[in-house]
């Protein structure tokens, strides 16, 4: 995502971009998304300075980290952005910022629910559907 600095009216502007995940870099193998990311900002200039607030929104696939399990959930974040105008590099790239705000909210063990039982450690069954026969001896 970009924003020209040589292009924002006074009073503002509000610019609303989908982009793909393999842009930011950020298909890894670790994050996953399932579509592509939306964002949405909320741009203010002062005399020299820019002020964006930014909405982004994409829908993610993460692993339980107990039972590994995928489950579909969404990644939600609002931030506020600040840059300073220059004049020599008008175009602003907001795209490191929003790749570092996904990589650095993003949880490191996620589990599918916090009272998730994981797999059993003999026969690797997944306890949330119900005990296996390990337990049963
Ligand atoms: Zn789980
Ligand atoms: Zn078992």
């Amino acid at each position: 995502m970009k924003i020209d600095t040589r292009k924002i009216p006074d009073e503002g502007i509000t610019l609303v971009e989908e982009f793909s995940p393999a842009k930011l870099d950020l298909d890894t193998g670790i994050i996953k998304f399932s579509g592509p990311i939306k964002a949405k900002a909320v741009v203010a200039k002062s005399y020299s300075a820019v002020s964006v607030n930014l909405a982004l929104e994409a829908p993610m696939v993460i692993t339980c980290s107990r039972c590994l399990e995928e489950i579909n959930t969404g990644f939600n974040r609002q931030l506020e952005l600040h840059y300073a105008v220059d004049k020599l590099e008008p175009v602003i790239n907001l795209d490191p910022d929003i790749r570092e705000e996904i990589i650095l909210n993003y949880q490191i063990n996620p589990l599918c629910g916090i009272d998730c039982k994981g797999l059993c450690a003999k026969c690797g069954g997944n306890l949330n559907n119900g005990s296996c026969s390990c337990k049963s001896k």
